[in-house]
């Protein structure tokens, strides 16, 4: 093979040993978990909101940013269950750029693996214990989550990894909500195989092992526009498509269908700003059909401190270094917005 070995990274066990989850934080994180669970069983009709930076670039910024969630979760209690993006991995278009923190702790330093497994354990807990939210990650690399499988709430697998086996294995022998992403392509049916082949149980290889996993009723869609040949961003979350998933979702008789509309990316075209009609416009659409209120569990939303995006290097405090998000001020008010609508 032509690559180096560089270390063999310490295993996830003793990771957590090493970095281990206090009391307290234990507590959250079974609390979190049993709120988020109760939202895709239908046991709680609250919306979700999955909300958060495209990246998890740097602690201050994010944890500032996840202080100020605290604060609008106290106040939208009653409707809206928030859960915070902290997403260290990133997949990138064409493989280049800026990998997340998990390789990347420090995004202007050269990648270092076994820093940003501890760099990335580190701000789960730190935000757990520190806001008491448990959060969301992608699972980009599936034999990673194992260094975070007891601080996560919800994960995602993304629009590129989808279609993906060691993917969709994984996601059946995880214990969380699982989001499973439209491809790139838009073909809804990739999706829907996908949340089959979660929700069953398997035998494979994991980390080195011959695994069985258990199947995870709590697999679901996120959808989140796609790419038309010749690349033009087009949207899915219009009520004909929204309908036409519940439809076809209802009829493959999975287990607790749910969907999550992501309000940027090929959705929003990539313009976060679009993100607040967006979610307005569903809202209408499931208020007008019954089907689509039981299924829109919520919304995925791109927001950090500041507007935009800016380059590395650039150093601006609570700025996405990948894609564009809804800052601050324009979030809080997004997510009154959709609490009185509700
Ligand atoms: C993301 O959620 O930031 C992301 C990369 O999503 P997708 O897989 O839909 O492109
Ligand atoms: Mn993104």
């Amino acid at each position: 093979m032509n690559m180096i070995f560089e270390k063999k990274l310490t295993i996830p066990m003793e990771v957590k040993m090493m970095y281990p989850l206090d009391e307290a934080s234990g507590k959250y994180v079974e609390d979190g978990r049993r709120q988020i669970e109760r939202i895709f069983t239908s046991e709680d009709d609250r919306l979700i909101l999955i909300i958060g930076p495209c990246s998890a670039d740097r602690d201050d910024s994010v944890l500032d940013y996840i202080g100020r969630l605290r604060g609008v979760q106290e106040k939208v209690k009653e409707k809206i269950l928030i859960v915070p993006r902290i997403y260290t991995n990133k997949p990138r278009t064409t493989g280049d750029g800026y990998k997340g923190m998990l390789h990347q702790p420090n995004p202007e330093q050269k990648p270092d693996v076994f820093k940003g497994i501890v760099a990335t354990r580190e701000l789960h807990m730190r935000a757990i214990k520190e806001t008491g939210f448990v959060c969301a990650d992608e699972i980009l690399y599936p034999e990673n989550h194992r260094y975070f499988d007891d601080i996560l709430g919800y994960v995602a697998v993304g629009a590129r990894s989808v279609e993906d086996q060691q993917h969709r294995l994984t996601a059946s022998g995880i214990e969380i909500p699982v989001g499973m992403k439209n491809p790139t392509s838009g073909d809804m049916s990739v999706m829907l195989n996908s949340i089959t082949a979660a929700q069953h149980k398997h035998t494979f290889i994991y980390r080195g092992w011959e695994v069985h996993s258990q199947g995870n009723p709590l697999a679901h869609a996120i959808v989140r526009g796609f790419m038309r040949k010749g690349g033009q961003a087009q949207p899915n979350y219009h009520f004909e498509s929204l309908k036409d998933l519940a439809d076809a979702y209802l009829a493959s008789g999975l287990a607790n269908p749910s969907i999550i509309v992501d309000t940027n990316h090929s959705n929003s075209r990539k313009n976060p700003f679009e993100q607040p009609r967006i979610a307005k416009e569903v809202l209408q659409s499931r208020s007008y059909d019954s089907d689509l209120r039981k299924m829109v569990k919520g919304f995925m939303i791109e927001s950090y401190i500041e507007d935009g995006r800016q380059n590395i290097g650039c150093g601006v405090y609570g700025k996405s270094i990948t894609d564009a998000c809804l800052g601050w001020e324009k979030s809080e008010r997004l997510i009154y917005d959709i609490a009185e609508m509700l």
